[in-house]
């Protein structure tokens, strides 16, 4: 095995419940990451902007709540959870003037220390914590008793115990359950916008629509085309995701099998992994995150002109029509 892999018994849960734990927002790690902490017996409080609308939904679900400053204050951990996009100037407004020397800065994602958006004092330790799957994910398999795998990284050491605390706080939100991965901040955050951008989000959402549109010009009714091309999918990634490429490919016909091998590589072709090169190259120099936070200081120009597009589609459209004719989402 190429990776480290840690479970339970290689965790120390005093480590992490030794400490203060501040947990920086309450979106979707936020929130996963905090209660799973607090249900592990960690004394965690979570640091909001006043007048923030999670301040309320936190406290009631038994969180201390605070300022960011007071919350950084406090704490020996401070696990940044706001998006990646606003924690360069949030560190360096309400973190930084209240770091001291032997805290614990950590991440679930590395953008800002990879990229040198955020540079911590020498004299903190510099960790990450990165759950592999959503937040609400994270927070649901936790409470049904297992957990999502993490990739734990450690940029800096100052006190010697980083690696200790970043396997601790694993183990506090879940992730030594089921398996926890040893990486680098530079593996984890150019992994991890590839996966996103050219398999999970964007190659997913791309191919999906690409097929609902290629029906639908040809006639075929959107409803047949969105269970072909989009509800389906789910399925064939759970087997996939269970048992193997080889266990989906025993649970379909013949027929889908053969016609999997023949039109896959069409579709994804010398051209589609040339494209996926150049988006791995365009993250290893920079220039993605660069693009990625001028936008940010545009207001999300471009990213909310796409959103708007893709809302606006008639596979957005099909689908909630669908969706609440079945079932299944009900
Ligand atoms: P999010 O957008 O869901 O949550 C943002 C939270 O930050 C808000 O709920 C709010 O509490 C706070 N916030 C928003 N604006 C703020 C401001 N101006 N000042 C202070 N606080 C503010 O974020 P997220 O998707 O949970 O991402 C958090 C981190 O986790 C990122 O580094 C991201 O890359 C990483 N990550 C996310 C996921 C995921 O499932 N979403 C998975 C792995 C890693
Ligand atoms: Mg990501
Ligand atoms: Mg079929």
């Amino acid at each position: 095995m190429a990776v480290t892999i840690y479970y339970e018994q290689d965790a120390n849960p005093e480590v992490i419940k030794g400490k203060k734990v501040a947990v920086i927002g309450y979106g979707s790690q936020g929130h996963a990451h905090a209660l799973n902490l607090l249900d592990s017996g960690v004394d965690v409080r979570v640091g909001l902007r006043e007048g923030s609308s999670s301040w309320k939904e936190a406290e009631e679900a038994g969180l201390k709540v605070m300022s960011i400053e007071d919350a950084a204050e406090e704490a020996d951990v401070i696990m940044i959870l706001i998006p990646d996009e606003l924690q360069a100037k949030v560190y360096e407004e309400q973190i930084a003037p209240h770091l001291k020397p032997g805290d614990t800065l950590a991440f679930a994602h590395g953008f800002n220390i990879h990229y040198g958006y955020i540079t911590p004092p020498e004299d903190v330790d510099v960790i990450m914590c990165a759950p592999k799957g959503p937040g609400h994910i994270v927070r649901r398999q936790y409470t049904q008793g297992s957990g999502v795998p993490d990739l734990i990284c450690v940029e800096q050491d100052a006190t010697g115990s980083a690696w200790d605390t970043a396997l601790s706080y694993a183990w506090g939100v879940g992730g030594t359950r089921s398996g926890v991965i040893k990486a680098t901040f530079k593996q984890e955050t150019e992994e991890d916008l590839f996966g996103e951008q050219a398999v999970l989000c964007g190659g997913l959402v791309e191919l999906v629509k690409a097929g609902f549109e290629t029906l639908v010009d040809a006639g075929y009714p959107p409803e047949l085309a969105y269970f072909e091309c989009y509800h389906e999918m789910k399925m064939i990634v759970d087997l996939m995701y269970e048992s193997g490429i080889h266990f989906m490919n025993y649970s379909i016909s013949n027929t889908a099998e053969y016609g999997e091998y023949y039109a896959g590589p069409k579709v994804i072709n010398d051209e589609s992994r040339k494209a996926m090169k150049e988006i791995l190259a365009r993250i290893q120099d920079g220039s993605f995150a660069a693009e990625f936070v001028a936008d940010c200081n545009n207001d999300h120009a471009w990213l909310l002109e796409q959103r708007e597009a893709i809302n606006d589609h008639e596979i957005e459209k099909t689908g909630e029509k669908i969706r609440s004719m079945f079932t299944w989402a009900k």
